[in-house]
């Protein structure tokens, strides 16, 4: 449960040296504890994380076992992907699989500007991203909650999309797929809705290869796919906030 989930209190004291290793600055000692040394910046000090060269731009939302994101990491190589699953043994799977990826892959250096983190992004997401943080989102077969009881736990929804306009960038866009025709439709009237999002017009939808990337490479995608099902698509982009 989410009792076992830890989140940083702010984006600036999450530490992801561990995800994205290669990427870890090397900083002297000094430079990360300027001016006198208090008793505060003593008690600080260990929990200054590790920074790295980057901030992670794309992120995966649900990414389940990771076929999105293993095919997004060589697509674009100088871009930090990281995919959000709340199962352990999925997360660990995912965990796993970069891990070996990257060891195959050593000499073309691939893979490591991948990383996938336990958590439950109805919560907390402004905990890890900074406000226009990134530039894409992708939302893939998202679990359907066909009740309309359980529709609250859907991962589209109006509170939600703000949070995701937070941590979007103005012309960040948020990819959506589902089989579900009315979960395409309550995702498309949801973000419709927002005043942060505007659809991207389907010649343009069209037009962006990570669509197809989406269509072909997650594993629910593929099992749509055998079973000869429809995938529905639908693309948002955020605006740029009014002028007050
Ligand atoms: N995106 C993947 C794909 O297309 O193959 C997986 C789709 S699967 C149907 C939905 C995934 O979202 C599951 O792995 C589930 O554990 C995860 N999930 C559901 N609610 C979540 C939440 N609140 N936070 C993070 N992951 C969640």
């Amino acid at each position: 449960s989410d009792h076992q989930l830890i989140y940083p209190p702010h984006p600036d004291q999450m530490d992801w040296s561990s995800l994205y290793p290669d990427y870890v600055v090397d900083e002297p000692q000094e430079q990360q504890t300027p001016g006198p040394e208090t008793p505060s910046d003593l008690d600080l000090a260990p929990l200054r994380p590790k920074r790295i060269s980057k901030e992670v731009e794309v992120a995966d939302i649900g990414c389940g076992f990771g076929g999105l994101l293993v095919a997004l990491g060589p697509l674009m190589p100088d871009t930090l992907v990281l995919g959000l699953e709340i199962r352990v043994q999925v997360t660990q799977f995912v965990e796993d699989r970069i891990k070996a990826l990257r060891v195959q892959d050593q000499e073309a250096k691939l893979y490591r500007n991948v990383g996938v983190l336990r958590a439950n992004t109805m919560k907390f997401l402004p905990n890890f991203f900074r406000k226009g943080q990134l530039s894409k989102i992708f939302i893939c077969f998202p679990d359907p909650h066909f009740k309309a009881r359980k529709h609250k736990q859907r991962i589209v929804s109006t509170t939600l999309n703000s949070e995701y306009a937070y941590v979007l960038r103005p012309g960040g866009v948020v990819y959506t797929i589902t089989d579900v025709p009315d979960l395409h439709e309550w995702m498309v009237q949801h973000f419709e809705a927002h005043p942060s999002f505007e659809r991207v017009p389907e010649e343009e939808q069209e037009a962006d290869t990570l669509v197809n990337v989406m269509r072909t490479e997650t594993e629910e995608g593929k099992k749509v796919e055998r079973n000869k099902g429809q995938k529905h698509v639908a693309l948002f982009r955020r605006l740029e906030d009014p002028a007050w």
